[in-house]
Order: C-alpha cells, then structure tokens, then sequence
C-alpha cells in the first residue's frame, strides 16, 4: 500500500450486507469479461504471440472491412477504417501490452485491458472534445482485439484464491457483467451508479458478498491495490484505513461470520411463528448454478427463477432443449418441492446481448410479457420446455408484468397451444401445472378480481411494484433514496393484495426484494403474508425473524404501520414493530 495515501470515506448505499477487507482491483465492463491471471515464466513467449497473432488477425479484419465499402459510401467510413488500423498499429495498443506481459507475467488479455484504462484516462485528461472521443474508438478496437483472443482461449486457470481478496471497483456493472462474476471469487464489489433494487444489486446479493452502490466518485479517487474496507451493512467504503479503523473492522468482521455461523443450526428448523402460523420461506435463483445455496439454506421451494438470465451474455438464443435440461435440472434437485419457472422477464435493465434498447423508455416499453407476446415462437420454445420439465416434480408457471385482462388471456392461450403440441408429440407433462402472474404493475394490484378469476396464484413483485407506484427508475442512483418501500401507497397496494387474495383463498407470496429484509419481515406478517421468497443467501436470517415473531401481537402495531402517513412516524413505529 501507498504510505502516503490519507484514508477517506465515501458514502453509498448497501446491497449486500457483511464486511470485507480487501485490496482494490479497478475494472470495466470489458475487463470483467477476460480472466486475469499470472502467466508461468515458461508461457511468456507463448502468450506474446497469442497477442501478436490477435493483433495480426484485427489487421486483416479491418483490411478486408476497409475493402468491401462500396464506393458511393460517405467519406467517413474510410476515414473510420483508417483511424481503427492506426490506433491498432500505434506502438501504445501493439507493443505495450507485450512489455506488460513481460514484465509483469499478466495474461495477454489483461495486459490489453490495463493499457486501454490508462489510454483512456490520457483521453479524459484532455480538454479537446474531439480527442475526449476517440476514446471510444479504443475501445472499440480493443473489443476487436479481446475477440481475436478469446477465440483462442488461454490455457492457465484464474488464481481463485487471490480473487478473493480483490474487491472490484467499478463505475457501473450491467446485470450481464454480475453475471461473469458468478464465475469468480471476488471478495466485494463497489460501483459509482445503480440503485439497490436494480438488477445488479440483485445479482450482487445472491452471490452473498459485500457490496455498495451509488459511491459517484469511487472508480476516480480509488487506485489500483488501494486497502478497501466495505462496509456493506452501513453501505460505507474506507478507503486506506488507519490501523486503528482496520482493527476495529476485523473485529466486526469476525461478528458478523460468527452470526452467519449461528443462524446455519436453524437450517432444519420448521419455519413458524411463537404462534404457531406456518410460514413457507422460499429461494430466488437466476441459474441452475445457484441450488447448491438454496439447498444449503433449506429452502421450502424455489419461489421465482428469473428464466431470463439463461439468454444472457450470448449470441444465441438458449433453445427448448438447453432450456428443458436448466429447467428440470433445477426441478429434480429440489426433490418434489415446488419450483416457481417465472417466464422470460427480458428488457428495461436486463437486455439481451447485443440488443442496444432504442425504446425511449425500456422500462416503460416491451419487456416481460409484452416482449414473449409479441415473439410467440420463441414463447412457445419456452412454456414447451417448462411443461416437459413440470413431468419431473412440482413447477409453477408464474407470468411477470401482466396489466391486462387481454395479456392473461393470451398467455394461457398459448399455454394450451404448447400442451396441445405436447399431446400431439405423446410428451408428459403436469396436466394440472398452477399459472400464477406477478403483481408488480401497480394496475394489476388495483384490479385484483380480475387476475383472481384468471389465474391459480399470485406473487408480488415489489421491485417493480415500487419502481412504478413511486415512478423511481430502479437501476437510476440519482433516485434512489426515493425508492421507499414504506410509502404509504406501496403499503396500501401490497397489504390489499395480500389480504384480498388470502380471503380468496388464492396463494399469494412476496418475491421482491422486500420479502428478504429482516426489517419487513415482521410488518409482512402482521399485514398476512406467509410466504417469503428471496434471495438464498437472506432466507436464515429470515427464518430467524418468524421464529421470534407472534403474529397475534404484532398485528396491531403493523396496522400502525399501514395507516402511517407521517414517514418518520413510520420508521418510529417499525422500529417498535421490531423491538
Ligand atoms: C420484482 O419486480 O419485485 C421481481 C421480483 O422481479 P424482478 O426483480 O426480476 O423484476
Ligand atoms: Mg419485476
């Protein structure tokens, strides 16, 4: 560490509870996707040639895009060629990564990433707006360049162990960047942008390490190795502490392991109330890969598998038969529990590869349901492959941001068109599978009777539920402490769900990121729920939470809560609530 370097504080807010102590390890989205690690002394060469043939093969790409313009193309699609094979050809993009492959044993591909952050940063030091913009056209060769590597993949593994002590630093993550980290170990993560109930933050939080949004500055002021604290439960980040501020923070550290440790022995333990109420704690998943968590944390089910993440970070589309193995893959490792298959959840934040959303307002625009309708073959492909894999225990077909009475109706439409194509192929499937839709649309709480009649049950999307009721995009940091789950209208909305659909006698859950803070938990209970879905990660302290908790005497004051429209009155009366 830089002796030098005074310790600062910087504020954001938390999306992954816990502490970390690492060193910082600066990143882009482009660097997130290409591994990083020590390279042999015997495979130096090797790798500078895997990087010269790289070079080579963007030379020949750019010669022979440079060929085929047609001849009455503007002046500047030449001129473009010609900048892209100059910037590739300048000795600062194709000798300097070699000198670093050299001296300092990194993968070619990290080599190239480390030499574009510091070109890009000369850029953004220069005052020229012209020049601030042929930032991007490093960028872009370099992608070129990271393609021609990655087509021929190194042969050395990632150093696992020493991720572990990185915490990345980022100005912004997409959901399909979150997603890479899946793939590695890193010990924290923290990014200037995003809200706490975007994507990102979700995503963060499932792979259960600390982590802090909406810092502004930090991918600035914070140097490669720098000593980081992250204080993901106060949503603080330290950057260099003292040794008095790091000994504190080892000590909370080892607190908070010591708590996670307790709450494994309650793995087993029936979740229900001091009053005897059962109460079903459900799991959250993105991909197969995450049932190991869930069956660690004994999870009664699995209440929302956001499908959308198997057509992520790829070209191609993932067809009925990759889908049917994700989905019964899933299905046979929870052992006859139920499975909650939500359908493909596509747009606002989470765009398909290489999709670049020109709607003025993706959230606002086809995403969910209105995208699966509107491209009925490839929604066909998926309630096939959920069907065929209901033949191997309990699925639940869950539709997200449904609105209209007309959506319903031609979803379940297509569900019958999908079985029928079933009976005519001789495929078993479950002939009684339960169709649920998602309450998240503040339209469809309003008009409850009408999905009640439709459909066999209902889970409430607070994510969105929120992001539409308080008009507060999720992923935009600049809103994020409008982002109110206690809004007295929020409230109102959740709490006639709950109470209309379990006087309905229809099963209705909460799968929003509300249902996995230990904070609501009892204001949940007391305004009816019982059933949880969350996060893997979350569900033990939640089940901690309903043991401690007597429905019967919390129920007035979480009615307090609900009638609340003073919000320092509401936080007085949670806390309470909570005591
Ligand atoms: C929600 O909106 O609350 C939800 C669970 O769905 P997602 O977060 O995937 O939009
Ligand atoms: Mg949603």
């Amino acid at each position: 560490m830089d002796m030098a370097r005074v310790n600062f504080v910087l504020h954001g807010h938390s999306v992954s509870p816990g502490i970390t102590i690492g060193h910082a390890h600066l990143v882009s989205s482009a660097r997130l996707e290409v591994a990083h690690y020590e390279v042999p002394e015997p495979g130096i060469e090797y790798e500078v040639a895997r990087f010269d043939a790289a070079v080579g093969k963007v030379r020949d790409e750019l010669l022979e895009v440079g060929k085929q313009i047609p001849a009455d193309a503007p002046a500047e699609f030449g001129a473009f060629v010609d900048l892209h094979a100059m910037i590739l050809n300048d000795p600062s993009l194709a000798s300097v990564p070699k000198t670093l492959i050299r001296e300092h044993r990194c993968n070619a591909e990290w080599a190239l990433i480390q030499q574009m952050e510091s070109l890009v940063a000369q850029f953004d030091a220069i005052d020229d707006p012209y020049l601030k913009e042929r930032k991007a056209d490093i960028t872009q060769v370099v992608e070129r360049v990271l393609k021609a590597l990655l087509g021929r993949p190194g042969t050395v593994e990632p150093n696992l162990s020493a991720e572990k002590q990185l915490i990345v630093v980022a100005h912004d993550l997409s959901p399909a960047d979150m997603l890479l980290f899946k793939q590695h170990a890193f010990g924290g993560f923290v990014t200037d942008v995003g809200g706490v109930t975007s994507h990102t933050a979700i995503l963060a939080r499932s792979l259960n390490i600390p982590a802090i949004v909406g810092l502004h500055h930090a991918r600035h002021m914070i140097r490669e190795g720098d000593l980081l604290i992250v204080d993901g439960i106060q949503g603080v980040l330290i950057v260099a502490p003292d040794a008095i501020v790091l000994a504190e923070y080892q000590l909370k550290q080892s607190q908070h392991e010591l708590e996670r440790k307790k709450l494994r022995r309650l793995k087993s333990t029936p979740a229900a109330t001091l009053d005897g109420f059962p109460v079903e704690l459900f799991a959250n998943i993105e991909l197969p890969q995450d049932m190991p968590e869930v069956l660690e944390n004994g999870a009664q089910g699995i209440g929302l598998f956001r499908t959308e993440f198997l057509f992520m970070n790829r070209k191609d589309l993932p067809g009925e038969e990759e889908q049917f193995e994700a989905y019964r893959e899933v299905t046979r490792a929870m052992e006859g529990k139920p499975v909650t298959i939500r359908t493909l959840d596509i747009g606002a934040d989470k765009a398909l590869s290489g999709e670049a959303y020109t709607m003025p307002n993706p959230a606002l625009g086809l995403r969910a349901i209105r995208y699966c309708l509107s491209e009925p073959q490839m929604f066909l492909g998926q309630l096939r492959a959920i069907l065929r894999a209901s033949h191997y225990g309990k699925i639940r077909l869950l539709i997200p941001m449904l609105a209209h009475a007309h959506e319903i109706d031609q979803t379940l439409l297509l569900i019958k068109e999908a079985k029928a194509s079933l009976d005519a192929s001789g495929e078993p499937y479950d002939k009684g599978i339960p169709v649920g839709g998602m309450i998240e649309i503040p339209a469809a709480a309003l008009a409850l009777p009408m999905f009640m009649r439709k459909l066999g049950f209902l889970s409430l999307g607070t994510n969105d539920l929120i992001q539409y009721t308080l008009a507060i995009d999720r992923t935009d940091d600049a809103v994020a402490h409008l982002y109110d789950p206690l809004h007295p209208a929020v409230l109102q909305l959740v709490s006639q769900t709950i109470t209309r659909a379990n006087r309905a006698g229809v099963p209705v859950a909460v799968c929003g990121e509300m249902a996995g803070d230990p904070r609501l938990t009892r204001l949940l209970l007391g305004l009816g729920l019982r059933n949880f879905s969350m996060h893997p990660a979350q569900l033990l302290a939640i089940k901690e939470r309903v043991l401690k908790t007597c429905v019967a005497d919390i129920q007035p004051m979480a009615a307090r809560v609900l009638r609340s429209t003073d919000s320092r009155r509401t936080q007085e009366l949670l806390l309470k609530l909570n005591s």
